[in-house]
């Protein structure tokens, strides 16, 4: 099977979709927008109208996917997901709409990622359900007009600061997903382990709820290997100590960072004796795209208050040089 836009094959992974959350009710956190969510969708049922068009923003693994395979469960219609970057030309996006049922919800991940001609169709789709296309080219050129099936968008992007103007306008419900508590992550641990029956102590899950970053996406994937290293070690029970010895293995230290996030704050702390330092000299020092630093490494270090974000560059919180464990220079003001 090829990966086509609507493949199946983009969910390669069959655990974590049975982790998934079906319904709002069993949907963790993010206590707002459920209830906002909730009441947008009851009204639509009610109504028997497509919902409005929903665009989720907010980091990697904090539940947009599954909140607009919900959207959709909830309504009682179809879905369909595809991401920005592979519909590479209008006519991909033409004919996904002109597919849709009626009142489907159509997913488009990395929503920010799709090119400036497809975003054009995207607009009287959006807004009229109608799809304009050219017909031909030079002088015998002409333009036809489709109606569409009524449907609701739901678009899911990391940056909606990246998204154009009109096309964050045309999103009647934009929701904002923040990092999990503590608590909620544990909650979510612990249906996990459930399902992958998985005997868990209550502190073994709140040890690995407090280090999964405040994200879901790694608070199961932490499990996952916290279960191998139990399995490995002929383990029955999960407790504090046994989840506390697997995430160590894992480098994943008491804040939840990785190497990859104490690299990130060793280079400002070591080679720029705490900043400020600019995005794109990070980027090269430490060899990793500008990108999956300001979407990826930065929104959980900044929001555990251990870097700043400033107009001249990253700087390094009080806070990081404790973690770190080394003395910030003489003379720096935190
Ligand atoms: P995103 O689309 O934002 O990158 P996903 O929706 O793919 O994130 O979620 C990542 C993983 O985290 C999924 O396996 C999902 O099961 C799990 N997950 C996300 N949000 C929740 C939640 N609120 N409760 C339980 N599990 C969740």
């Amino acid at each position: 099977m090829t990966d086509t836009p609507l493949s199946p094959l983009r969910k390669p992974d069959d655990i974590d979709a049975a982790l998934r959350p079906k319904t709002l009710a069993e949907f963790i956190g993010q206590e707002a927008l459920r209830a906002n969510l909730a009441v947008f969708v009851a009204a639509a049922r009610a109504r028997g109208e497509p919902l409005d068009h929903v665009l989720l923003h907010g980091p990697p693994g904090l539940g947009k996917t599954t909140l607009a395979q919900i959207v959709a469960k909830e309504l009682g219609v179809g879905f369909r997901a595809t991401s920005g970057p592979v519909i590479a030309k209008a006519g991909d996006l033409a004919a996904l709409l002109t597919n849709l049922d009626h009142h489907d919800v159509l997913f488009i991940d990395e929503i920010h990622r799709l090119s400036p001609a497809v975003e054009e169709i995207l607009y009287p789709a959006m807004e009229d359900r109608v799809l304009d296309l050219m017909i031909g080219e030079g002088p015998s050129a002409r333009s036809v007009r489709i109606d569409l099936p009524h449907f609701t968008l739901v678009g899911a992007t990391t940056r909606a600061g990246l998204l154009t103007t009109p096309l964050r306008d045309r999103f009647g419900i934009p929701l904002r997903l923040v990092f999990y508590t503590v608590d909620e992550l544990e909650r979510v641990v612990t249906r996990a382990a459930a399902l992958l029956q998985l005997d868990l102590t209550a502190d073994g899950a709140r040890e690995i709820a407090g280090r999964a970053r405040g994200t879901p996406r790694i608070a199961g994937r932490l499990l996952r290997r916290v279960r191998d290293f139990a399995s490995a070690a002929g383990t029955a029970t999960v407790d504090r100590t046994a989840a506390d010895r697997a995430l160590n293995r894992l480098e994943v230290d008491n804040l939840g960072l990785d190497a990859m996030d104490r690299r990130y704050l060793m280079m400002i702390a070591d080679i720029y004796r705490g900043g400020p330092v600019g995005i794109e000299t990070l980027a090269a020092g430490l060899s990793e795209a500008r990108d999956t630093l300001e979407e990826v490494i930065e929104p959980f270090l900044i929001q555990s208050g251990l870097v700043a974000r400033t107009a001249r560059g990253r700087m390094l919180n009080a806070g990081a040089w404790k973690h770190l464990g080394i003395a910030a220079p003489a003379g720096l003001s935190l």
